[in-house]
């Protein structure tokens, strides 16, 4: 029997400083299991301005198991991740962060659990958060819990984007095509028997974080909005709600009125229930015009990326024209 494959999807976002760092740690795990599989290390450029590229090419020339990828421009790493699981030709496939946070020494673990035939993939999980600012772990905690009321979507506490697949699991994964993409919620969404892999948080081995806060808030509304329409319920309810206290509030001041006469009077907090009212009417217009947007964009049917550059070992002419032509 041949010897298994192994690809490993590296996105990277001007990475120049680690990315050999990164080459040299896979090696060594790639040297460790070689008698079981044999690796391609497949780099997805996702835009970077800084050398990235120009380290990735290095490492090509002097490894033929190196391939990349080379987006047109930016796309977030979920583009990347997907760019990654499209081309890799791997019996397994992981994805994993350049940056070590996600030590490469797991995948031998993660490898042996799906080999033993109980598992369709095996995925980190992080038991500290060593190094992350208390406010984000708490925000990010209670994060992940809302979203597993309110989607049946379920992410694993201290769960990353580190994770090795069988060649089934990436096949699941990538015909789920959509354009807002939020990896997470697709791993669990797909299914299969996942086998977790605790280990402690590792700090970035060099540069920096790529996450704005701003960039969080934006991946958790992603989160919610594409895998729950409990927004939506919220918003009718609050309708509901509303008709129900009017109703109440009609009938009061027509029997008040019928009793006691009206004495004209009251404007203060006519306007203040005006005020009150409208702001909740586009509180819940502009949850519904989230849903709309996403459709939106969904709709256009936009590619997920644009690959300027594709430079993998058994590509067919017909790929890497396509691949050179789509940038
Ligand atoms: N990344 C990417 N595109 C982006 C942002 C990040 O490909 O737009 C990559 C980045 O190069 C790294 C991984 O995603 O390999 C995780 O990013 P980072 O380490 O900045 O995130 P953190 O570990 O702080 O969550
Ligand atoms: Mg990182």
């Amino acid at each position: 029997m041949g010897k298994d494959k192994i690809t490993t999807v590296v996105p990277c976002f001007n990475e120049e400083a680690v990315v050999e760092l990164f080459y040299e740690a896979v090696c060594r795990v790639a040297e460790q299991m070689k008698e079981q599989a044999e690796f391609e290390i497949l780099f997805v450029d996702d835009g970077s301005t800084d050398r990235t590229l120009e380290r990735i090419r290095a490492l090509r020339s002097r490894d033929s198991r190196v391939c990349f990828l080379s987006f047109s421009r930016n796309f977030g790493k979920e583009a990347a991740m997907y760019a990654g699981l499209e081309h890799a030709t791997g019996d397994y496939v992981a994805v994993i962060d350049a940056d070590l946070q996600h030590p490469p020494e797991l995948l031998i673990p993660m490898y042996q659990s799906i080999c033993s035939g109980d598992y369709d993939s095996a995925a980190a999980r992080r038991t500290t958060r060593k190094g992350e600012s208390r406010l984000r772990s708490f925000v990010s905690k209670r994060f992940y819990r809302v979203l597993a009321r309110l989607s049946k979507i379920e992410v694993v506490d201290g769960e990353v984007d580190y994770r090795l697949m069988s060649r089934k699991m990436v096949n699941a994964v990538l015909q789920m095509s959509e354009k807002n993409r939020f990896t997470k919620g697709i791993f669990s969404w797909v299914g299969f028997r996942t086998k977790w892999i605790p280990y402690e948080n590792v700090e970035r081995a060099a540069g920096t974080t790529k996450w704005s806060l701003w960039k969080l808030l934006k991946y958790s509304m992603e989160g919610i909005i594409g895998y729950s329409t409990a927004p939506l319920m919220l918003v009718s309810l609050i309708g509901v709600l509303f008709c129900i206290v009017a109703f109440v509030a009609i009938l009061y001041i027509v029997i008040k009125t019928l009793i006691w006469g009206d004495p004209v009077g009251g404007w203060p907090s006519l306007a203040c229930m005006l005020l009150g009212t409208s702001g909740i009417q586009l509180f819940c217009m502009g949850i519904l015009g989230q849903y709309l947007g996403k459709t939106y964009l969904e709709v256009k049917n936009r590619p997920i990326y644009l690959a300027a550059i594709v430079e993998m070992n058994d590509q067919t002419e017909k790929e890497k024209e396509k691949g050179n032509s789509e940038a």
